[in-house]
């Protein structure tokens, strides 16, 4: 049985592939905790012209936007744009940026 190996093979691979993006996104969210930033629902970014707004900052992926680790360029709710965004230390923000911030979401799509 010449090819009773392959099939198998190729499993371990997808397998192998499947973990590495875990891992990568594992990798990402400490990253991202171990700069002072959040990820999940609400994370308040700063697009290029210094708006403020929130968004949904899922590790690994984004269906949106596009990513550039701690960059992404997406559509900025506050100027109508497309931007590069960052994200920003909720700590370093005042209260009332902070509140413009939440009152800015983009949309729900991650
Ligand atoms: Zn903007």
């Amino acid at each position: 049985m010449p090819d009773s190996d392959a099939p198998k093979g190729r499993g371990r691979r997808r397998r192998r592939a499947v973990s590495f993006m875990a891992a990568a996104a594992i990798v990402e969210t400490l990253a991202m905790r171990l700069r002072g930033f959040r990820v999940g629902r609400d994370v308040v970014v700063r697009c290029r012209d210094g708006h403020l707004f929130t968004t949904t900052w899922l590790p690994g992926g984004s269906l949106k936007s596009l990513r550039f680790v701690w960059w992404r360029f997406e559509r900025c709710p506050v100027g109508r744009h497309w931007s590069l965004v960052t994200p920003v230390r909720e700590s370093a923000l005042s209260r009332r940026e902070k509140r413009f911030a939440l009152a800015h979401h983009d949309t729900w799509i991650p």
